[in-house]
């Protein structure tokens, strides 16, 4: 496969064909996919040839072939399918409310492709059922909470739907006096630009949405900057064009995002084009993911060295655990310690709340950490140490 073929604004013809099986993949061996056959009966895969000839075939570590292709250790037992435990806050089929102001809907249950490292990955998985294709339970729902100011649309990945379908939601959405900010998390500007680019009519409906006293947000998800490729920056100048407001967030990811000089580069180019990277994951421990995921110690060193090769305006993404109890920052670490600060917490007796806890270097999890004595929260004390991640 060569490279990308070049785009001009307004006449793309291409189209990222969509591939189902690793079978399909014509650079790898029988004895490859033989092995990575098996991991896909257990965690489903799909990728589409736009993204695949990102891929240096010659480098067997290439990241962008890391994050789609799989790796027989996905088959170690470790972590747990929802390891955050979103089932605990789903209020109706395909509806989670954990922050007061904020509401999610998961709308679709496909991405462009599937990074091996997701966490909703049991969303792939045949007998799952957690997305709602009937919206007006969710729509109902947050008519009924006018706190909720905000909602995201994800999945699964929102903008594999049809523009009809996705005007449907927005405009409902936009029915709705008290739904002040409307986010898409969406990887499709990485993984199949295409998307946007042959759809004139995604645009202006974006731009009928995006009001200026409401903005429409797209959550992007580029992990690493050979995913900036000519298509995916057209993509972002055109979003922005139509009053879209662009953002990035992604997870740290071994052999993927972790290199302090890949994650610099990447703030500071999404900086270049007005895009601003909001957080730096770190990776939930989810099944399937322990090729994928570093302790909270290694990940908070090269983070922080990223930031040293960054401007100011590239450099200030919160480094941050989606716990089940609250996104926490991890805003600091010495000899001994590991500070954190709930960001939003699911209690409001932690919000804003500093957690101190003792240093350890193999620890991946907030449920590994033990506080500092005088820092324990609620949510030690009802559930410590029960999250296996090995
Ligand atoms: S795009 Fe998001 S939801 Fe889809 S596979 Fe990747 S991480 Fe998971």
């Amino acid at each position: 496969m060569g490279k990308p073929n070049k785009t001009r604004r307004g006449t793309h013809k291409n189209r990222a064909k969509y591939i189902l099986s690793v079978d399909k993949i014509q650079q790898l061996g029988d004895d490859d996919k033989k092995k990575l056959n098996k991991v896909t009966q257990r965690y489903a895969f799909r990728a589409n040839d736009y993204y695949l000839n990102l891929i240096d075939w010659d480098n067997p570590n290439d990241p962008i072939r890391r994050l789609v292709i799989p790796h027989e250790n996905e088959l170690q037992e470790w972590g747990q399918l929802d390891a955050s435990n979103e089932g605990k806050i789903t209020v109706r089929k395909g509806v989670q409310h954990k922050y007061n102001s904020t509401v999610l809907l998961l709308v679709n249950e496909v991405c462009g492709a599937f990074c091996r490292y997701c966490f909703r990955k049991r969303l792939f998985m045949n007998d799952n059922d957690e997305i709602t294709y009937n919206l007006g339970t969710g729509l109902d729902y947050i008519r009924e909470h006018p706190e909720v100011d905000n909602v995201l649309l994800t999945g699964g990945d929102p903008m594999i739907l049809r523009t009809p379908q996705l005007d449907k939601i927005l405009s409902a959405l936009r029915e709705i006096d008290h739904v002040k900010v409307i986010r898409i998390g969406s990887k499709m500007p990485a993984f199949n630009p295409f998307r946007f680019l042959n759809d004139d009519d995604l645009m202006k409906m974006f731009k009928k949405h995006s009001r200026p006293d409401k903005r429409i947000y797209m959550m992007c998800h580029f992990d690493h900057p050979r995913e900036l490729t000519s298509q995916s920056r057209e993509v972002l100048a055109r979003l922005i064009d139509v009053g879209v407001i662009c953002m990035n967030q992604n997870p740290i990811i071994r052999g993927i995002s972790d290199d302090p000089d890949v994650m610099a580069t990447l703030w500071n180019e999404l900086s270049y084009i007005g895009v601003s990277q909001y957080y730096i994951f770190q990776g939930r421990p989810t099944s399937g993911n322990e090729p994928y995921e570093l302790p909270i110690v290694e990940a908070y060193r090269k983070i922080e060295q990223a930031r040293t090769a960054c401007s100011g305006l590239a450099k200030r993404p919160k480094f941050v655990m989606s716990h089940e109890s609250g996104k926490v920052e991890i805003v600091g670490v010495d000899h001994r310690h590991i500070y954190l600060k709930y960001h939003r917490a699911m209690s409001s007796l932690d919000n804003q709340r500093m957690l101190v806890c003792h240093r350890d270097n193999d620890a991946y999890w907030l449920d590994q950490l033990k506080p500092v004595e005088g820092y324990e929260n609620k949510y030690y004390a009802d559930r410590l140490n029960t999250v296996r991640v090995n």
